[in-house]
């Protein structure tokens, strides 16, 4: 197949020279709920045409090279001496696939669980293309299933408002758990 990005030939949909020239992260911080911080590794705008593919075939394969070289790098990383869940906001599988249960599975370690549909929004809302107001106006509804660890990693794919984020921290501490913090995939600086 051909690299998406510069269209030299790949065993990959992005070749191994694109992957490091154009997808290393960074880490950008936010910071939500006035003590949360939220850790994003690319900027939208750097990503958006790879963003753009979610809710196509291709999506799943980009999605996956990106959860692998993101979320995975930082759990490589990530030192902790009790297990932490990492929670996947709402990861319902839309198109055969859930963009962000795949950033989540990425990230499994020894003390690093994946948790998957543990985090599910009942609300039936939307975001997409919605402006603050109407997300102020139609709040999530999160419900939370019951698993073992009290320490969590929020992870979503891209932060715009917070407001998602925000709700769903509430919800796991309303049942008692420590969110240590939120990892997205791209962080978005305008709202859409
Ligand atoms: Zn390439």
């Amino acid at each position: 197949m051909r690299c998406l990005l510069c269209e030299s030939w790949s065993w990959s949909h992005i070749c191994n020279t694109c992957r490091q020239d154009q997808l290393t992260p960074s880490f950008y911080t936010r910071t939500i709920t006035g003590k949360l911080s939220v850790h994003s590794f690319y900027k939208y705008d750097e990503i958006e045409p790879l963003l753009l593919t979610k809710h196509t075939d291709l999506g799943f394969h980009i999605y996956r090279i990106l959860a692998k070289t993101a979320f995975g790098m930082y759990a490589k990383r990530f030192e902790t001496d009790e297990p932490v869940a990492v929670i996947s906001v709402d990861d319902h599988a839309r198109h055969g696939y859930s963009h962000t249960a795949l950033l989540a599975r990425a990230m499994k370690r020894e003390q690093l669980l994946p948790r998957f549909g543990m985090l599910r929004d009942r609300s039936g809302h939307r975001y997409s293309g919605k402006d603050f107001q109407f997300r102020l106006t139609h709040p999530r509804q999160f419900e939370l299933k019951p698993f073992p660890e009290k320490r969590v990693i929020l992870v979503d794919d891209i932060l715009t408002t917070g407001l998602t984020l925000t709700q769903a921290v509430e919800c796991l501490e309303m049942a008692g758990k420590e969110v240590l913090f939120c990892l997205t995939l791209a962080e978005a600086d305008h709202q859409f």
